[in-house]
């Protein structure tokens, strides 16, 4: 059976041309920095993203727990979102690797942080205070369904952290989405802040790897920071060629995504076992919450999938579609039927005799 797969924008395959970029990239060690793909990539990275600098890592996850041990001493709190990517999907990386402590503060419908909550929750200085250590950041925010932080809402934190000499990591996995959506370079978004992640495997269709930004300082010490987590590689320009033509050819295409995730939210939205707010459908990403006591999220995701359509949990009855490359709009509609038919209960599962 053909499978529609719209469980997440990271089973993106490598295009013909990262294919080929990869078969013929050349490469060296990168750990002297002899991979001139690898140095390519970095430099392209920084120029895209408007930092002095950039480093190629591994996954995402890496590349924020990169930001966080270099902004951060053991011991010290981490200001985030109480639904950030970094305090749930991330096996508390921080804690466990950077002796952090994981500070939560309320995230808005569509993922933005109060800027006087976090200057409330930045400590003073006080004998058995932690000291805060960094405020992060989400942009695109994942679970409130790829919703965009702009330019105000990111200085306004970016403000108060710098008043009290706090620096700011931005978690832009999907950074490339909110600028598309906002119709702003990306560099402009990623300006206020003192770091950022973004991931090349994900819309931008790259087999491997996310990018690490900032200053030339912060990437020299997440350099050795990424050293320490075994994340240093070799002739990693086999990887770093497909994020090479992700960052040429694959950024300006993200708007179909963020249009075909519309469109599935506009043709699910009125049934009644779900709750979709369509206001937080910004990007490629449709966020929904199950609320039918007839159907629990493992009931509803297998029998989606005997129907051809696999879709994704955040957890609880959270649940979540994502559009990517390589899903054509015939595809989108069969989707869209599929989701439609199995929650009306016009197609039942019966079992095989
Ligand atoms: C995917 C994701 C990450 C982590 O990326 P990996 O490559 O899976 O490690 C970090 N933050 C957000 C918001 C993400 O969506």
């Amino acid at each position: 059976m053909h499978v529609i797969d719209l469980r997440s924008d990271t089973v993106t395959l490598p295009t013909e041309e990262m294919r080929k970029a990869m078969a013929e990239a050349e490469v060296g060690d990168d750990q002297s920095r002899e991979d001139p793909t690898v140095n390519k990539l970095e430099e392209l990275a920084a120029e895209i993203i408007g930092k002095e600098a950039a480093l190629f890592v591994p996954s995402g996850v890496m590349g924020n727990l990169c930001a966080m041990l270099v902004h951060c001493e053991r011991g010290q709190e981490v200001i985030m979102g109480d639904q950030s990517h970094i305090l749930w999907y991330e096996s508390g990386s921080g804690a466990a690797l950077g002796g952090l402590v994981y500070r939560s503060v309320h995230n808005g419908r569509f993922g933005e942080l109060n800027p006087s909550e976090v200057e409330e929750t930045i400590r003073p200085e006080r004998l058995g205070f932690p000291r805060t250590g960094l405020v992060c950041l989400e942009n695109t925010h994942n679970r409130c369904g790829g919703t965009v932080l702009n330019l105000q809402q990111i200085e306004g934190i970016v403000d108060v952290a710098h008043r009290h000499n706090v620096p700011v990591h931005m978690d832009g996995a999907r950074i490339f989405n909110a600028a598309i959506y906002l119709g702003v370079p990306a560099k402009e978004l990623a300006k206020p802040v003192d770091s950022i992640e973004f991931c090349l495997s994900k819309g931008l269709s790259a087999p491997v790897g996310s990018i690490v930004a900032g200053s030339e300082g912060f990437v020299r010490e997440a350099r050795r920071v990424r050293k320490l987590l075994g994340g240093a590689m070799r002739q990693s320009g086999v990887i770093a060629a497909a994020g090479i033509v992700a960052l040429e050819k694959m950024i300006d295409r993200l708007h179909e995504d963020h249009v075909n995730a519309r469109k599935i939210a506009e043709g699910i939205v009125d049934l009644d076992g779900i709750r979709l707010d369509l206001e937080t459908v910004q990007t490629n990403i449709v966020a929904f919450d199950l609320v039918s006591p007839d159907w629990t999220p493992p009931k509803l995701i297998s029998e989606l999938e005997s129907r051809g359509l696999r879709i994704s949990s955040y957890g609880g009855r959270k649940m979540r579609i994502v559009t990517h490359y390589g899903i054509s709009d015939d595809e989108y509609d069969q989707a869209i039927k599929i989701f439609r038919d199995v929650l009306t209960g016009t197609y039942v599962s019966y079992p095989q005799h």
